[in-house]
């Protein structure tokens, strides 16, 4: 019989709390002389090249891109370095290098477009920008814009320099470019002096509850704390590392690295644990073929997925046809994922799909359901991570009955201290008693597991990458024709996941149709980073409903949505 929980308000986590080191991320990582595993382990290994990286060879070579950021670019405490690139198993070697020359990381979407891009490196402050060959035309634009000179701009992947001469290889910034880094010395930790409770480490871009991405500043201490909040729980549960041929702890990295979720269970998780961690590189959509080969070839044992691949597990034919008995389990969030389909999983592969739930705000990880309980409670999200509170709270900021729906509240060592240089919207995001407000929707039932109701806040979520609303109303609101527009995420249950919908009132005089439809649905696409595309198509309307101070109404619009059709 499981254990009932009485609860007490704020609801406190189920699990004991950790002694969570104030130490920097690098330290954590690399800074342990002992671990259960041989050093010279291939950690990072490209899904589809011969390439792959040592544990020691990536702390090493960390150490030593760092003191070349020091020595070459006179990099200082808190410089930020920008990241445009699809996932390489380079990423974490200049990610954990960057932190160890005391920078902060701030990672784009490779798909975004130069002024997206722009947009962030100005914000952030970025004094130099990381990127690949093929990407090079965008970030050198966007770096221009931002007052970013060519020479601050380093490429990785296989090596190849800029044949324009303009950007650089990162190795020819390693400290000694001639001998690898692994062999030239034995790394020593970042000599720079660090305070983890307020130095940031990452500066991660999202909408928070409304309006345009503004910076996410987590600290050393939140990923610290998140990381070994996540090792605890995955730790006790479920540790994939070993099994008989030592080959049974691979993760497939599914996810992309510049997104928080894959960042910390991907990159992160798997450099701290000592999991093999096996990279799908390039850009790109997500190829079903391409990751059910790497799960064959390279005896994949678990991945952290979107709903919309646990979709693919679930019914494409492709699945069949490869050798999946390797895997033991995947870990399902970003966004919500149904019963239905985790049984769907189970039914056609007797695989468990657990589901975690988290945000940028807090390092990612919130809840995550556990291997021994993901089928007793399907549907849930799990329990809270060791450390946090919660509260579920009504309109009013008072705890709603136990049991009953509200917006869920937290507080935790994994929570960001704040919005990058947006003390207004930090002071927006918190109870006066310190409590995040995550503007999502949950239940909690009598065991401690947290059910995801609604969302209050704007944000769409389209195949698990974050889409503010605000951001496409100000795209389309910029087009002559357009004079009110609400935009809204609505269900495309064939896909698993949302597609964001336009509601526009015309100028007078302009004629509503398929075809104004479509060209607004281009005039969009050509403007914005592919996953904001208005794939929920554009529908016209007399007026946006708005409430009397002018907010609009969006959750009307939400529960009209379900009646509207769709023109386009
Ligand atoms: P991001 O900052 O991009 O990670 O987005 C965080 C948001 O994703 C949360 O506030 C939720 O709205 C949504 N989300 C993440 N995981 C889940 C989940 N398992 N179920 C429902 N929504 C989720």
């Amino acid at each position: 019989a499981s254990l009932i929980i009485v609860a007490i308000m704020p609801y406190q986590s189920t699990f004991p709390p950790l002694d969570i080191p104030d130490v920097d991320l690098w330290t954590l990582i690399f800074g342990q002389r002992q671990r259960d595993f041989p050093l010279t382990k291939e950690i990072l290994i490209s899904a589809d090249t011969a390439r792959s990286y040592t544990w020691d060879y990536v702390r090493a070579a960390s150490a030593d891109f760092g003191r070349g950021l020091r020595s070459s670019w006179g990099w200082k405490k808190g410089d930020v370095l920008a990241f445009y690139t699809p996932n390489s198993i380079d990423t974490p070697i200049l990610t954990l290098g960057t932190l160890w020359a005391g920078g902060i990381v701030s990672p784009a979407n490779p798909l975004y477009t130069i002024d997206e891009l722009t947009f962030q490196l100005r914000d952030s402050g970025a004094k130099g920008l990381v990127t690949q060959l093929d990407y090079l035309p965008t970030a050198l634009a966007a770096a221009k814009k931002a007052g970013l000179p060519p020479n601050r701009i380093l490429l990785l992947g296989p090596q190849r320099d800029d044949p324009s001469g303009q950007a650089r290889h990162f190795s020819h910034l390693f400290h000694n470019p001639k001998t690898s880094p692994g062999t030239s010395h034995s790394p020593t930790p970042p000599m720079v002096p660090f305070h983890p409770r307020t130095d940031l480490a990452f500066l991660v871009y999202s909408s928070g509850t409304t309006g345009l991405p503004k910076g996410v500043g987590l600290t050393h201490h939140n990923m610290v704390s998140n990381l070994l909040q996540a090792s605890y729980v995955e730790g006790a549960q479920w540790r994939c590392r070993g099994g008989p041929d030592g080959q049974g702890d691979a993760q497939l990295a599914v996810l992309p690295f510049f997104h928080i979720f894959g960042l910390t269970c991907g990159l992160l998780m798997s450099l701290h644990e000592g999991w093999r961690l096996v990279v799908l590189e390039g850009g790109g959509k997500f190829d079903v073929e391409r990751a059910l080969a790497a799960i064959q070839k390279h005896r994949i044992a678990f991945a952290y997925v979107p709903p919309p691949v646990v979709l693919a597990f679930a019914k494409q034919e492709a699945v069949g046809r490869y050798d999946l008995s390797s895997l033991k389990c995947l870990h399902s969030g970003a966004a919500p994922l149904t019963r239905e389909l985790t049984e769907a999983v189970w039914k056609r592969l007797k695989v468990p799909v657990k589901q975690g739930y988290g945000l940028s705000e807090t390092s990612a990880v919130v809840c995550c359901q556990t291997v021994d309980e993901w089928a007793k409670f399907m549907g849930s999200v799990g329990k809270l991570m060791p450390g946090m509170e919660a509260r579920v709270v009504d309109e009013e900021g008072k705890e709603v009955e136990d049991g009953e729906p509200g917006e869920l509240w937290l507080k935790g060592p994994n929570v960001f201290p704040g919005y990058f240089k947006r003390p207004e919207l930090t002071k927006d995001a918190f109870s006066p008693d310190g409590f995040f407000k995550t503007g999502d929707v949950f239940r909690r039932d009598k065991h401690g597991n947290f059910y995801c109701v609604d969302r209050l806040k704007e944000l769409i979520k389209y195949n698990g990458y974050p889409v503010p609303p605000a951001e496409l109303e100000g795209v389309l609101l910029g087009h002559s024709e357009v004079a009110d527009v609400c935009v809204i995420g609505v269900e495309d249950p064939d896909k698993a996941t949302e597609v964001p919908r336009a509601y526009v009132v015309l100028r007078e005089g302009v004629v509503a149709g398929v075809g104004k439809a479509r060209e607004l649905e281009e005039w969009v696409a050509e403007r914005v980073a592919p996953h904001k595309r208005l794939r929920g198509g554009v529908c016209f309307v007399a007026k946006v409903p708005k409430s009397p101070s002018g907010k609009v109404l969006r959750r009307l619009m939400r529960e009209q949505a379900k009646k509207q059709r769709r023109m386009a």
